[in-house]
């Protein structure tokens, strides 16, 4: 491994790191950790900060106890975003860098021009040398299109702007194996995602911040897959990022799944949101996974949602499990009178000679996981 030369890092903060009981921002942690980031920008890195803490920090303004609705935390989130940025600023000042700030919500990684755009502003930003720092747009993104939780939006800010290296800070050092109820040794090194794993995770317990292991490890999982390293520290360990950088042994390493950096394909795999399932059988399965087929529509043999032609759709087996997602050539209402007929009679039924391929295998991304057999490089 060679972490030294992975330029580009992102860096995720959760707000249990940044907060203190009550709510209100550490600003000793703040000082420290802006420090940090400081550094790794002077000594050449090109950082993004994805920042938690909106919603805490607003409510701990506002009075806010405990919010009782979706429209409360959004309210905090854009009060305390607004409180959040402000310190960023000053600390930040503090270190001869320029800020930036970017709000996103899912929608932004999964409509190709906003895609585009948000990269184009983050590629020049670092072209001017500008430590961007990135929130959920919290005050439009409505329940059922939410991120979810800043973990997520961190892998997916990853395969944005094409970085070696995700670290997530948070205030536990790691995957831990488990003894019982406790936590047992530190798991430094993972080298795939299994099942296991997984279940290592538990579940989140923090009342203030929507993640937790969990959504860190599937955070771990998309990141890799798209061939970044990513790991899992304790934000509050001294010097933590220049220690991960350092290959120093401290919280847990997931080991990149492939070196693939094609960005279309990126994006096609890293999108939050899909638009609908096509459901193919065990031939379609077989050659999608072992023989690099394109999809074709007689191995389909369900239609799942709406969608339009150029829409992102998962591929699902017929056990119900993702293997695939890809951009599609035709809509859910056409594949759904072509599905189990070959290409050849595509003519007869739609009228016109459409592609013979419902996704052609170049806008096909396959989830590393479920190839077991296949290491080739897509
Ligand atoms: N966007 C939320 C906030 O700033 C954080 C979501 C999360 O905890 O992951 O408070």
């Amino acid at each position: 491994m060679k972490l030294g030369s992975t330029k580009r890092v992102v860096v995720k903060v959760g707000t249990n790191t940044l907060t203190d009981k009550e709510g209100l921002i550490d600003i000793n942690y703040l000082n420290d950790f802006t420090k940090q980031l400081a550094k790794l920008a002077h000594s050449g890195h090109e950082v993004v900060l994805v920042s938690s803490g909106a919603v805490r920090v607003g409510m701990a303004r506002l009075g806010i106890s405990k919010v009782k609705s979706l429209r409360e935390s959004q309210a905090a989130a854009a009060v305390g975003q607004g409180l959040l940025i402000d310190i960023y600023n000053h600390l930040f000042q503090q270190e001869q860098i320029t800020i930036a700030q970017i709000l996103l919500i899912a929608d932004d990684f999964r409509v190709r021009s906003r895609y585009l755009n948000a990269r184009n502003t983050l590629y020049t930003l670092f072209e001017k040398k500008v430590i961007p720092i990135i929130n959920e747009n919290d005050t439009i993104s409505a329940e059922e299109i939410k991120f979810g939780d800043n973990d997520n939006l961190a892998a997916q800010v990853t395969g944005l702007v094409n970085a070696g290296t995700l670290i997530f800070l948070s205030d536990v050092g790691g995957l831990h194996e488990r003894e019982g109820s406790q936590l047992g040794k530190r798991l430094s090194r993972i080298e795939k995602i299994t099942p296991e794993i997984l279940t290592l995770a538990g579940k989140s317990t923090s009342a203030h911040s929507r993640g937790g292991m969990i959504t860190k490890i599937e955070g771990a999982r998309k990141a890799t897959e798209g061939g970044a390293h990513v790991f899992i520290a304790n934000g509050r360990e001294k010097n933590v990022l220049e220690r991960i950088l350092a290959e120093e042994d401290i919280g847990t390493h997931f080991i990149p799944q492939t070196t693939w950096r094609d960005s279309r394909k990126r994006w096609i795999g890293m999108s939050s949101a899909v638009n609908g399932t096509l459901v193919v059988d065990d031939g379609a399965h077989a050659a999608l996974l072992g023989r690099k087929k394109s999809l074709l529509a007689a191995g389909i043999v369900g239609v799942i949602g709406q969608f339009q032609a150029g829409d992102i759709v998962a591929v699902s087996n017929l056990k119900g499990e993702e293997i695939a997602r890809g951009l599609v050539n035709y809509s859910a209402v056409e594949i759904e009178k072509l599905k189990g007929i070959h290409s050849r009679l595509f003519p007869q039924i739609l009228g016109y000679q459409g592609n013979p391929e419902i996704i052609h295998r170049d806008n096909l991304f396959i989830f590393r996981h479920q190839k077991e057999t296949d290491h080739d490089e897509e």
